[in-house]
C-alpha cells in the first residue's frame, strides 16, 4: 500500500510518498514559492533514480504544485511508481481540528465544512492545508483522502488542563481554551516508547519532550494525551526559536504602551523576534547557540539555559500531573541532535528517578535509551516521523481497520 503524505502551506507543500506497513519511503520532495515563480523538489528514495533540486517549475496554485508532484512519481525514467492508481490514498496534514476532531477523518463534504469552521483558531495554516486538499481532490477523483490534525491527540485532556481560568463564555462561545499541537508527533513517539520498552502503552505514563524549532511537552499517560505546553496558539509554552513562550500579559500592556505598539505589531514580536533568537541576539538555531557559547557569548548561554530549564520545569510538573513517570522521549531537531541539552535537562532530575548514560546519550537521529541501566525513569531518543504516522493513519481509515 502506498500513501502520498501532504503538507499544504500558504505557499509551499511537502510531499511524502510511503508504505506504512513497511515503514519504506518511495520519495519526498516539496514545493516552493507556489504562487511566485515555483520551485519544485523531488527525492527519489530508490536505486538508480535522479533527484530534482528546487527546478523551476510554474506554479501559479497548489494545483499545478500537485501536479508538479504527480507527474514527478509516476515519470518513466525517474518515477519510483507505475502509474496513480498505486497511491493507494492521500493523508493530509491539518494543523486545527478544534473540538470537533479528536481522531484522524475520511474527508468527506461535511469534514470539509467542519474544517473550514476550525479557520478562525488557525487562520495561517488552515486555510492552506484546505486549498491543498482540493487541489488533490481535483487532480485524483476516486482516491481517498484522510485529514491528520495536529490537535487531535490532545483532545483527550481533561478540562482542568485544557481550561484558562478566564470568564467561563470565552470558551463557551469563543471556544478559547488549550489545544496543544505537534500531537502527530506526540502520538507516534509515544506509540514508539511503548514498543521500544515492550510493555502496552495503556499501563505507561511518558513524558514526551518534541524540541525543535518550536517545542512543545506532552503528558501522555496510558497513551492518551492529559497535558501539553502549547495552548490556544503554538505561541505557548517553553521559549522556542523565535517565540516567546508562555509569558506574563500583564508585559503585553506595558510594553504596547511604552512602545506604541498595536497588537499585531506586539504579537509580531513574540512570535518572531523572541525566544532564543530574542535572548541571544544571535539566532534562533539552536546550533549557532552553541557555537556562539562556546566563543564566550553569555546571551547565548542564557537562551539556551532558559529553554533547557523551561523543559525541566515541565518534566516536574508533568510527572506530578500524572503521579509518576516511566519514561521521558525526546524528539525533533533539537531532542534527537543534542546531547549536551539532552543532559542538561535531566541534571538535577536525578531524585525523581531519571539517571542518564553519558555514553549512551552521546548520540543523534536514532532511537536509543540513554539513561543508566539502573534508571528508574527510562529515557528515550525517539526520532519523530510525522509523515510515517500520517500514512499510517490514512492506511488504517482507508483500510477500515
Ligand atoms: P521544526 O520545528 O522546524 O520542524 P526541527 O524539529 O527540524 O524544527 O528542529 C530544528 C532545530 O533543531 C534547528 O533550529 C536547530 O536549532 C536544532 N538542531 C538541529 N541539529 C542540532 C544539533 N546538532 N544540535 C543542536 N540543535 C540542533
Amino acid at each position: 500500500m502506498n500513501i502520498l503524505v501532504i503538507n499544504a502551506g500558504s505557499s509551499s507543500l511537502k510531499y511524502q510518498l510511503l508504505n506504512p506497513q513497511t515503514g519504506s519511503l518511495l520519495a519526498k520532495g516539496l514545493c516552493e514559492r507556489i504562487g511566485i515563480d515555483g520551485k519544485f523538489t523531488y527525492k527519489p528514495q530508490v536505486e538508480g533514480k535522479a533527484a530534482l533540486e528546487a527546478v523551476d517549475v510554474a506554479m501559479p496554485t497548489h494545483s499545478e504544485a500537485i501536479q508538479a508532484v504527480l507527474d514527478a512519481l509516476v515519470d518513466g525514467k525517474n518515477g519510483v511508481i507505475g502509474s496513480m492508481k498505486e497511491i493507494d490514498a492521500v493523508g493530509h496534514r491539518v494543523v486545527h481540528g478544534g473540538e470537533k476532531f479528536a481522531k484522524s477523518v475520511l474527508i468527506t463534504d461535511e469534514v470539509m465544512a467542519a474544517i473550514e469552521e476550525c479557520n478562525p483558531l488557525a487562520p495561517l495554516h488552515n486555510p492552506a492545508n484546505i486549498i491543498g486538499i482540493k487541489a488533490c481532490q481535483a487532480l485524483m477523483p476516486g482516491t481517498p483522502m484522510v485529514a491528520v490534525f495536529d490537535t487531535a491527540f490532545h483532545q483527550t485532556m481533561p478540562p482542568q488542563a485544557y481550561m484558562y481560568a478566564l470568564p467561563y463564555e470565552y470558551y463557551a462561545q469563543d471556544k478559547v481554551r488549550r489545544y496543544g499541537f505537534h500531537g502527530t508527533s506526540h502520538k507516534y513517539v509515544a506509540s514508539r516508547a511503548a514498543a521500544m520498552l515492550g510493555r502496552p502503552i495503556e499501563e505507561l505514563k511518558l513524558i514526551s519532550c518534541h524540541l525543535g524549532n518550536g517545542s512543545s511537552v506532552t503528558a501522555v499517560d496510558g497513551g492518551r494525551s492529559v497535558d501539553t505546553s502549547m495552548g490556544f496558539t503554538p505561541l505557548a509554552g517553553v521559549p522556542m526559536g523565535t517565540r516567546s513562550g508562555d509569558l506574563d500579559a500583564g508585559i503585553l500592556q506595558y510594553l504596547m504602551n511604552k512602545h506604541g505598539l498595536n497588537i499585531d505589531e506586539m504579537l509580531g514580536v513574540l512570535n518572531k523576534k523572541s525566544g532564543v533568537q530574542g535572548v541571544s541576539g544571535v539566532s534562533s538555531d539552536f546550533r549557532d547557540l552553541e557555537t556562539a557559547f562556546k566563543g564566550g557569548n553569555e546571551r547565548a548561554g542564557l537562551a539556551v539555559d532558559m529553554f533547557n530549564y523551561g523543559v525541566k520545569k515541565l518534566i516536574g510538573a508533568y510527572a506530578a500531573a500524572m503521579g509518576g513517570v516511566d519514561a521521558v522521549i525526546f524528539t525533533a531537531g533539537v531532542g534527537e541532535n543534542s546531547a549536551s541539552q539532552r543532559l542538561a535537562i535531566a541534571s538535577g532530575l536525578e531524585f525523581m528517578g531519571i539517571k542518564m548514560d553519558e555514553t549512551a546519550n552521546n548520540v543523534r537521529g536514532k532511537e536509543t535509551v540513554i539513561s543508566a541501566a539502573d534508571s528508574k525513569v527510562k529515557v528515550l531518543l525517539i526520532p519523530t516521523n510525522e509523515e510515517l504516522m500520517i500514512a499510517m493513519d490514512t492506511a488504517s481509515i482507508v483500510s477500515g481497520k
